[in-house]
């Protein structure tokens, strides 16, 4: 079987993928005349605060020309540190129609994980909102960036003037004496009053080739790594979901009002609301902070088509009291993706909406990585909502096979579970000043080792059934156990430590096996305290602290996580 290419899974389907630049295939060109109706809305303001195509290009190009005229060179990076806003996709295009990359970072991070990423990317701006400008200082003072490189992002315009374009919008600047106090500026200064941009076009396969964003993953091991998208990457992933939308009328009506909720620091988010909201005409109302209970009532109040989201919103809709309270009868669609979902959960979303609301609820998953731009996989409008917990089969122009997970020469057929490779013109082109990562993920011959353990069915659907990788993910945010790790082993009080996710209500919860210095008094609240000071929240050592003489690892000195997994694994069956 060694070698074997009739292994190969290739999609039923091929889409066109145009050779140039994100924003010549979002808009077409910098003059032609785009529809005036609102696309994003501020979904707690969207008399005010909404843009339209025409006004979220006029946007992209006073940004582009602001951020050049803020000295911002080609190929820099500039780092957006900020929880959504309707301005958001404006402020991520007009950093790449400017020639610079875009890199996003979580907006709950800490100090010490902000400063991290400014340094790996090297960004010579950082744009941070201004509920997080304090630990945005921090972490560039860290890293030596200037504070006059430091702009604060909010949502202060008002859109009065921008249709018809006169002169420089209004804007309520808050906040003034804190940012002199700083020595950091206002993003309204990067938003040029000129109006005659115009974006380079790309017309090869080469120039789409740059790289047009940095987005964080972990991958199969280690820490968080840049992982470097461009244009074609981005181009080529929206294609396929635009050609697998227009499959089906009836998908394409799901799509139609929206909730921007997903983070725009990650791919996901990125590629719905920057591209598909303008390309495919979707009506999106932006959230900052994502609660269950807020979102309920935007779907309510905006009757809102379909939710994307990741698996705990899904089992908030089967759970949560408060899912009956509220007039849902807009919705005729979820999809979820970033982790596995339960088909026990999928029936019982189902099920419910079935009862409550007399209603068909149509719950679509896919599967994709960050080094996959978004997705490679997805549930085909012909799908039933329940095919038993698959993940759909490929996006067009897409192949993938499964190979053996201990001799990956060895290709394996239909129902044989193995790891995932995957091969698609959305496949990255590698980590950023790491080609020794790029080398270990990406074979020569363009195949993605993507970590997961995988099987298909002989009619071409993929089923997600373990990882072989260490990531841990929750709430489909990533945990890499090498960074808890690596902040554990600074404290002078632990020896060594090893950390895996353990399973939670259909999501996971890192823990660490820790193994204290010899003479020191340590104790599990420490240890929490520890990781809890130092990282974001999903990272904490919520799945417990348990205490070692020696972390089991091979001869080599790799951890053996895979003893430690049995230990869970005992543990859940006693339960
Ligand atoms: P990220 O790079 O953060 O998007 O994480 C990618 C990883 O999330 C994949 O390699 C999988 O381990 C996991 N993942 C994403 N989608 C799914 C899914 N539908 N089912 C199971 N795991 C998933």
């Amino acid at each position: 079987m060694r070698g074997r290419v009739d292994f190969i899974v290739r999609s039923r389907w091929t889409c066109q993928i145009p050779e140039t630049d994100l924003c010549s295939y979002i808009f077409g060109s910098a003059s032609c005349a785009l529809p005036t109706n609102p696309i994003y809305l501020a979904a707690h303001k969207p008399e005010t605060h909404n843009l339209s195509m025409h006004s979220y290009r006029r946007m992209v190009k006073k940004l582009a020309r602001g951020l050049q005229d803020a000295g911002l060179q080609p190929k820099q990076r500039v780092q957006v540190y900020s929880g959504n806003n309707v301005f958001y996709p404006s402020l991520y295009l007009g950093i790449i129609a400017a020639g610079g990359i875009f890199t996003g970072a979580n907006p709950t991070f800490t100090v010490r994980e902000l400063a991290f990423q400014l340094k790996d990317s090297g960004a010579s701006i950082l744009i941070t909102s201004s509920d997080s400008l304090k630990t945005g200082i921090e972490a560039a003072d860290m890293v030596g960036m200037e504070r006059s490189k430091i702009f604060v992002f909010d949502d202060s315009l008002i859109l009065g003037d921008i249709e018809n374009g006169t002169g420089i919008d209004k804007w309520l600047p808050t906040d003034a004496a804190e940012r002199r106090h700083y020595g950091v500026r206002h993003w309204s200064e990067l938003v040029s009053e000129r109006e005659d941009f115009e974006w380079k076009v790309f017309r090869t396969l080469e120039e789409s080739n740059q790289t047009a964003t940095i987005n964080y993953s972990s991958g199969t091991t280690g820490v968080p790594k840049g992982v470097e998208l461009s244009h074609r990457n981005f181009i080529a992933n929206c294609a396929q979901v635009v050609h697998t939308i227009s499959l089906s009328p009836e998908l394409k009506a799901l799509e139609n009002r929206q909730l921007g909720m997903l983070p725009m620091y990650h791919a996901y988010g990125q590629t719905f609301y920057v591209m598909l909201t303008p390309v495919i005409n979707i009506k999106l109302f932006m959230i900052p902070k994502f609660n269950f209970i807020d979102f309920l009532g935007y779907i309510e109040k905006y009757k809102i088509t379909s939710v994307g989201g990741v698996p705990p919103i899904i089992l908030a809709f089967a759970k949560s009291p408060a899912v009956s309270k509220y007039d849902l009868s807009s919705l005729r669609g979820m999809s979820s993706g970033a982790a596995p979902l339960s088909k026990e959960v999928m029936r019982e979303v189902t099920a419910r909406f079935q009862k409550e609301h007399g209603m068909e609820m149509r719950i679509r998953q896919g599967w994709g990585m960050t080094e996959t731009t978004c997705s490679v996989m997805g549930h085909h409008p012909e799908d039933t909502a329940d095919d038993g917990g698959s993940v759909g089969e490929l996006n067009a122009n897409c192949e993938a096979k499964i190979v053996d997970a201990e001799d990956t020469t060895i290709e394996l057929p239909a129902n044989k579970p193995g790891e995932l490779w995957v091969r698609a013109p959305n496949i990255c082109k590698g980590y950023y000043n790491n080609p020794k990562a790029t080398a270990e993920t990406l074979t020569p011959d363009g195949w993605l080792k993507t970590g997961d353990i995988a099987y298909y069915s002989p009619t071409g659907k993929f089923y997600i059934v373990d990882r072989k990788k260490e990531l841990i993910k929750v709430k489909g945010n990533q945990v890499a156990p090498a960074e808890l790790e690596s902040v554990l082993l600074d404290n002078p009080k632990i020896a060594d430590a090893a950390v895996i996710g353990v399973p939670h209500e259909g999501d996971e919860q890192p823990r660490a096996y820790v193994v204290p210095q010899v003479g020191m008094k340590l104790t599990a609240e420490d240890v929490f305290k520890w990781v809890q000071e130092r990282c974001t929240r999903y990272k904490w050592l919520t799945g417990g602290v348990i205490f070692m003489t020696e972390i089991p690892k091979n001869p080599s000195g790799k951890i053996l996580r895979k003893a430690l997994r049995e230990i869970v694994t005992a543990e859940l069956k006693k339960q």
